[in-house]
């Protein structure tokens, strides 16, 4: 390495991009990527689209959904910066990889369609944002269309999501009219849609072009100054501290599709996202960086090559340096394992890691040994990180072993890919019957083929459909209250849960039984 450990690791910024299916995820993905020289061309990064991974060898379903693992961790490097970027997957991807993801970041970038505004899964992927208190930097997407007006975006931060914004820069019209963006952090215009050498128009002290300049006859540039005005006198300030901690978020707006605003964002961007963060373990917070190597696995993705059905487990490094073919503890159980075989995720090739510092996220192969959330570290240390939080469960489905004779295997799979975190496991309180939780369906159909290939047995799963999931407070509680449509459940710490049909039936069995104390873990307030 060319630079001493430290800079190494402070010159680290990883992120994931959350957003809901067709907001402009990839696209952004890919001009970042651009930027960052680690692509030629766009269309390099969703597999499905170019067909370009079709001799990988993944699992099954995840060659028939075009999942890319390729594309899980994506790595370049910027004025110095070493930026990773995590995938969370959306659509039927969607899972508790996606939001056990975001436990590996340290900011996270939410990217809005402006014409649609805050849509569902960007609210819960950033409602765990919010839970970890991670930066968020928000990106308006799509000014090149006609959208809502930028205040109503705001507020729709403010009313839905109850986060705070500061606009770093505001558009001058949209659509057919988006003349380009006022950079309020950088007090300049940039023009779209113009020659390079024309793109930027200085201001002077006051915010206003200096002289004559032909973007001064547009309405839109006396709109835009009023409305600047009004964010200076009434709208947030900006604050570097609650950027970090996560109560602010810094507004860019742009079009990712025709790479406008998209530098301006990264450098801003890099400016202050944060270096890797302290983490806490049993042996308190461990700083990034010490030299002693640590870590966690908050990943694992089965079956890659079913000729050999490795696994492999995607670690964050949270301190010190890795190396390939280092020995590593593994406190949980106790045991030291040899780290061999290793990879680096990039958007067209997966090469091998030889050193990795942390922020970085590698994957190590999995020989069966790794549970999600795992954590590893070296020498005599022994602490484990604070255990992954647990995800509230949308959907869920009733499971047997189609077999009666396999009773044990279905037992030991059950208990395996639910210790591994695959599924949620839950088993009613009257019959005992087994019910597993998930927050997106494509978590069953994972399970129902590792079953079948890994534990060798089918099984019957009864679609319940969707509930909303509320675990009781204290260990008590009175067991008629369960009822179809609001089912009584224990998780598999024996915690009791109710499973309610609908809103209607959470907020009626709330006022019947108000001292029935029930909490949402997702829920951070
Ligand atoms: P993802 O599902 O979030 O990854 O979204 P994509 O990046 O695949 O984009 C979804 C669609 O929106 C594609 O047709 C993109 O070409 C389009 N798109 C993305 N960014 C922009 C933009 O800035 N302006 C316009 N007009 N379309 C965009």
């Amino acid at each position: 390495m060319s630079k001493n450990f430290k800079d190494e690791v402070l010159s680290r910024r990883t992120f994931a991009i959350i957003s809901h299916p067709d907001a402009g995820k990839t696209t952004l993905t890919e001009k970042l990527l651009l930027f960052g020289g680690a692509i030629r061309d766009a269309g390099t990064v969703k597999g499905k689209k170019t067909g370009k991974y079709a001799t990988s060898d993944w699992m099954e379903i995840e060659k028939q959904r075009g999942i890319s693992v390729t594309s899980s961790v994506m790595q370049f490097e910027y004025n110095g910066a070493r930026v990773n970027i995590l995938d969370t997957p959306g659509h039927q991807d969607f899972s508790e990889d996606t939001y056990r993801t975001l436990t590996a970041v340290d900011s996270a970038v939410m990217i809005i369609d402006s014409a649609k505004g805050i849509e569902e899964q960007t609210l819960k992927l950033f409602k765990v944002c919010r839970m970890r208190g991670i930066p968020i930097f928000t990106f308006m997407n799509k000014l090149d269309r006609q959208g809502k007006a930028p205040l109503e975006l705001l507020a729709e931060l403010e009313e839905v999501m109850g986060i705070e914004s500061y606009p770093m820069n505001w558009p001058i019209g949209m659509g057919k009219e988006f003349l380009g963006i006022y950079d309020r952090f950088n007090n300049r215009i940039e023009q779209f849609r113009v020659e390079e050498e024309e793109r930027f128009i200085a201001l002077n002290e006051e915010g206003e072009i200096e002289g004559e300049h032909s973007i001064m006859h547009s309405g839109l540039y006396d709109q835009t100054l009023e409305e600047i005005m009004l964010l200076n006198e009434a709208g947030n300030e900006f604050s570097r501290e609650r950027i970090a901690k996560g109560e602010l978020t810094p507004v860019f707006f742009g079009s990712a599709l025709t790479n406008f605003g998209v530098q301006t964002f990264l450098e801003s961007y890099l400016q202050f996202a944060p270096p890797p963060q302290p983490r806490s373990s049993t042996a308190g917070e461990i700083d990034p960086l010490s030299e002693e190597f640590s870590g966690f696995i908050f990943k694992i993705q089965a079956n890659m090559n079913p000729a050999h059905r490795d696994r492999i487990a995607f670690l964050r490094i949270c301190s010190g340096q890795f190396e390939r073919g280092m020995a590593v503890n593994i406190p949980r159980i106790g045991k030291s394992i040899k780290l061999a075989q290793s990879t680096q995720f990039m958007a067209d090739d997966r090469s091998t890691v030889d050193t990795a510092v942390s922020g970085d996220i590698i994957g190590i192969y999995d020989p069966g040994t790794y549970q999600i959330g795992d954590t590893l570290t070296v020498g005599k240390n022994n602490f484990q990180y604070e255990r992954l939080p647990q995800f509230t469960p949308e959907l869920f489905v009733k499971v047997t072993a189609k077999n009666v004779m396999k009773q044990k295997h279905f037992h030991k799979g059950i208990q395996q890919l639910v210790q591994e975190g695959a599924i949620q496991l839950f088993k009613t309180v009257k019959m005992e019957e087994y019910l597993l939780g998930a927050v997106g369906q494509l978590q069953f159909e994972v399970f129902e083929h590792r079953m079948k290939n890994e534990y060798n047995t089918e099984v019957y799963m009864e679609r319940q459909g969707s509930k909303i999931t509320r675990w009781v407070e204290g260990d008590e509680v009175n067991e008629n209250l369960s009822s179809a449509r609001s089912l009584l459940v224990k998780d598999r710490y024996d915690k009791n849960v109710f499973l309610f049909e609908n809103d209607f039936a959470l907020r009626w069995f709330q006022e019947k039984n108000p001292d029935v104390k029930l909490y949402n873990p997702m829920d951070s307030e």
